[in-house]
């Protein structure tokens, strides 16, 4: 069989690459090396961790908040197997409706481990047979794995990844995480919402330290509010498991003082690598950098024409719809368009409550390229509609050239802010100004009016409500 177009892996880029392509009327194939479609992202990544996500805050909310709205509730149980036997369900109904795509699009979906034989050739071993499929041009999507040192003695028991934390069927006593960044605080919030006493070991000073600081302080206030216990500027020196439960050993940065901690878990959540075991991408003239990335050019194609590479295992931001974006680019461009990703509007959620969103350059990014800029911040406590739903932690924070008005950053913490940030996205594409934005009349009583208000204290100082 020959192919224009193989695309190595289906999660969010590669699959959403292969659709893009066959609309665009090429002979498109998908493999991939487990039975179920969707990659990282829909079978142990963003879709079953906003499952539990979801679960979890129904909980905490129901024992923390309902009395207040006048709702009385007795015998309260999280129920966690029914929890992730949910999540199960919501992923297996997202991996089908993957597969029901492919077939849509006359998509040709192999499943087996793909390796190069040359760079037209791709072999294909699955569990019991194999196959050789020749193409024209291939895609390389795939993906990336958590990384996990040796001296973390990860066993997939007690010392446990992302993958394995959403699949805990009892609600630990207590758990160790190790990160504080994305993964760590938002399973860190499902566990600490079902009564699981978290403590998170930061080497930073700092959580969700590649975000503006501020946001990082903010959300810091709210999750410790929440329980979760941190020791900042504190690394792991070395963790001993048993069946039943690890010990982890924690250390001071730049000092000798060290403690042990006992728990049922310790969750590595200390950043991803990108995945290109198997690949044998030797044969086919290719080589990753230092940090194990496929390096491409702007085009994302690689050294080796008509090689592409797209999503974790190239460099950039670890995210679906980074992924997604560059799995578009890539069809587009084979068909002979002129597609155009625009790096720095990509934005970042992490879905805690409150959720923290940003677009485009922190603060400390602009101190540190000398940009004069100037800010503009609004509470929630200070919002109608945050208050009406006692949700009202957080702030959002629009920075501006000062003297151009152009918006370069938006910073948020706080209720449904995930959703709130694309309003500043689509702005900040049409490079709007902070007087733009102030100026649009915005919905009563939505969350999306801080957004206003913060662009009305960059433009003069002139929020209405603070
Ligand atoms: P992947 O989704 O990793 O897919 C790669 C696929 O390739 C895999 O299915 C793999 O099995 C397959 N593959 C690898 N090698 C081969 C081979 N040789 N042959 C055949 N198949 C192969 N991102 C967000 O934007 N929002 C979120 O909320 C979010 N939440 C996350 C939560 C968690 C717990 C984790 C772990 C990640 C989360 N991410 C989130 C990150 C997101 O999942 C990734 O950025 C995204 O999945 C990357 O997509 P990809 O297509 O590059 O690779
Ligand atoms: P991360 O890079 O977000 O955070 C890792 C954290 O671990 C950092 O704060 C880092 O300082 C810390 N760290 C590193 N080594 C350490 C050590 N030895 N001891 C203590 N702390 C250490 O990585 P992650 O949370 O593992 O997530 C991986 C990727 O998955 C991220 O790049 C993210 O883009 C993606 N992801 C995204 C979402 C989302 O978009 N909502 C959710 C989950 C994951």
């Amino acid at each position: 069989m020959k192919y224009d177009v193989v695309v190595i892996g289906s999660g969010p880029g590669g699959y959403v690459g292969a659709i893009r392509a066959a609309q665009l009327g090429m002979k498109v194939a998908i493999i991939e090396k487990y039975n179920t479609l969707g990659g990282t992202c829909l079978n142990v990544g963003c879709i079953p961790s906003k499952a539990l996500l979801d679960s979890s805050e129904h909980y905490h909310a129901a024992q923390e908040k309902f009395a207040d709205h006048g709702i009385q509730i007795s015998g309260l149980k999280a129920d966690i197997k029914k929890m992730v036997a949910r999540k199960n369900e919501v992923v297996s109904q997202t991996c089908k409706g993957v597969e029901f795509l492919m077939k849509k699009n006359k998509i040709d979906i192999y499943t087996g481990v793909a390796s190069f034989v040359n760079k037209n050739t791709i072999l294909i071993q699955g569990e019991n047979d194999k196959k050789e499929i020749e193409t024209d041009k291939v895609i390389i999507a795939t993906g990336s794995k958590p990384v996990t040192p040796a001296m973390f003695n990860y066993d997939k028991n007690r010392v446990i990844t992302s993958t394995e934390a959403l699949n805990i069927e009892k609600i630990p006593s207590k758990m160790v995480i190790v990160g504080g960044g994305v993964i760590g605080l938002e399973l860190g919030s499902v566990f600490a919402r079902l009564g699981t006493l978290v403590e998170v070991v930061e080497f930073m000073d700092k959580i969700i330290p590649t975000m503006d600081a501020e946001c990082g302080k903010e959300l810091l206030k709210s999750l410790k509010k929440l329980g979760i216990k941190f020791h900042l500027s504190h690394g792991v020196t070395g963790v001993k498991a048993t069946k039943t439960s690890c010990t982890v050993t924690v250390k001071k940065k730049d000092s000798e003082e060290s403690f042990d901690i006992k728990a049922d878990y310790c969750l590595v959540a200390i950043g991803r690598r990108p995945y290109t075991e198997g690949l044998n991408l030797e044969a086919a003239g290719l080589s990753t950098d230092e940090k194990g990335h496929i390096p491409v050019n702007e085009n994302l194609e690689t050294s080796v024409p008509g090689i592409f590479a797209i999503g974790d295992v190239i460099r950039g931001a670890m995210l679906a719809h980074k992924a997604e974006e560059e799995g578009v680019f890539v069809a587009e461009y084979l068909a002979g368009g002129k597609p155009h990703i625009n790096y720095d509007l990509i934005p970042g959620v992490v879905y805690t409550w409150p959720e923290v969103a940003a677009v485009g350059k922190t603060e400390e990014e602009l101190k540190a390229s000398g940009v004069s800029y100037k800010t503009g911040k609004f509470p929630f406590k200070a919002l109608g509609r945050a208050r009406a739903s006692m949700d009202t932690d957080g702030f959002i924070k629009v920075l501006a050239d000062t003297t151009t008005d152009e918006i370069l950053g938006v910073h948020m913490v706080g209720p449904r802010v995930a959703d709130v940030i694309m309003e500043a996205v689509s702005l900040m594409e049409f490079r709007a100004s902070a007087e733009d934005l102030a100026r649009i009349c915005h919905p009563h009583p939505t969350f999306t009016e801080a957004l206003k208000e913060a662009a009305l204290d960059a433009t003069g100082k002139r929020a209405i409500h603070m």
